[in-house]
């Protein structure tokens, strides 16, 4: 890649820079010492995250990872364990902290081709109160789960599930708002009316209280498709904060002057949730551009991601592809899968970009 191929930045949503006017909100925020609870505007993005989703508390901390350990070790005790995804985030990609920091054993499920758990599977793997296990303490959910959407009623079934067998529920909504666009967007309303009306707006903002509200904690982030440089959000009870709190302290990740990246997220909050529309517009445009090449299967996006995998003809020349993007300035990732995240920073001419790129090196 000489340096005037232009980028596309396709590995993830969490590459995004900060805007211009997200900076000077950032630069113009009021600041005080969080850790002695002075700072406003940690305090009022807190207050603004919580309200919005229907809780009585939240608790700003630098990242997701840590919201998610926050978030277990507040409902779980050492020796409890939690029901989990196999992969879910904060069962596979967090190093296992909740078992290596607070003892908390990980009870694995496979996921249903549609990322939910099964409800059977659920039920099953809640262990007797007996002696010889561990003490099934509480059932997280992800939404979005590799870009895909759970369904609403299954969100409730699930959780209505755990809470009868004596379960707390929580949610890792890092992508929380990327569902409540598509969810809005399924009942029609975000695509009905203009983008930038309130009423479209408001219609998220309903509907991600709506998944919210069927969890006793759900977790945030504010640097993936909300465009922030750093942050993510803990809210639930007050009693149930003032424990992530003191967790928080722990890990290290109590922050001092943190209003810096409280009103970026504020920001984000008040400016790019309607937005994550046209993000969705360009992975389904990807997807499009991807398809009817032999032996690349595009799943159609829900949200923001678009998997593929390789098959036949495909998988053969699949060698060296990762490394042959990034050469024509198209970077995406491959762990497990093909995967390119669209974000704010993407545009239409990125995404045809790499629907060439990818084209070529199958093609070509
Ligand atoms: C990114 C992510 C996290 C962790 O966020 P970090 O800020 O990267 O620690 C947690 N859960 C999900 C679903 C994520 O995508």
């Amino acid at each position: 890649m000489n340096s005037n191929t232009p980028v596309v930045d396709l590995r993830s949503d969490t590459v995004t820079r900060p805007t211009a006017a997200m900076r000077e909100a950032m630069a113009a925020a009021p600041l005080g010492d969080d850790v002695f609870g002075d700072d406003p505007s940690v305090n009022a993005l807190q207050d603004k995250i919580a309200a919005l989703l229907g809780f009585e508390a939240a608790l700003f901390v630098p990242t997701g990872t840590q919201s998610n350990l926050c978030g277990v070790l507040s409902h779980c005790q050492r020796g409890d364990e939690y029901i989990v995804g196999q992969m879910a985030h904060c069962y596979r990609w967090e190093g296992g902290g909740a078992a290596v920091f607070g003892s908390v054993q990980p009870q694995p499920i496979a996921h249903q081709p549609d990322g939910t758990l099964a409800l059977a599977d659920i039920e099953e793997a809640i262990k007797p109160d007996d002696p010889h296990f561990a003490r099934s303490r509480l059932l997280a959910l992800e939404n979005t789960l590799g870009g895909k959407l759970l369904p609403m009623a299954y969100v409730e079934q699930a959780t209505a599930l755990a809470k009868s067998k004596g379960l707390a529920r929580h949610l890792d909504g890092a992508r929380l708002f990327n569902a409540a666009v598509a969810q809005a967007a399924g009942a029609g309303v975000v695509e009905a009316q203009a983008s930038t009306s309130p009423g479209s707006v408001r219609a998220v903002f309903a509907q991600a209280r709506r998944i919210a509200q069927c969890f006793d904690s759900v977790s945030v982030c504010f640097s993936k498709g909300l465009g922030a440089p750093v942050g993510s959000a803990l809210c639930g009870s007050r009693d149930y904060i003032a424990r992530a709190r003191r967790i928080r302290k722990m890990a290290g990740g109590a922050m001092r002057q943190a209003g810096m990246l409280a009103a970026a997220a504020s920001y984000a909050l008040d400016h790019h949730v309607e937005r994550m529309a046209q993000d969705h517009a360009l992975a389904r445009r990807l997807a499009e551009g991807l398809a009817g090449i032999d032996g690349v299967l595009v799943e159609a996006p829900h949200t923001n991601m678009v998997f593929v995998d390789l098959a036949g003809p495909a998988r053969a020349k699949s060698q060296g592809l990762i490394q042959n993007l990034a050469a024509q300035g198209v970077l995406a990732t491959g762990l497990y899968r093909l995967r390119f995240a669209t974000h704010l920073d993407v545009d239409e001419a990125g995404i045809d970009r790499a629907i060439a790129a990818v084209r070529r090196h199958f093609l070509g």
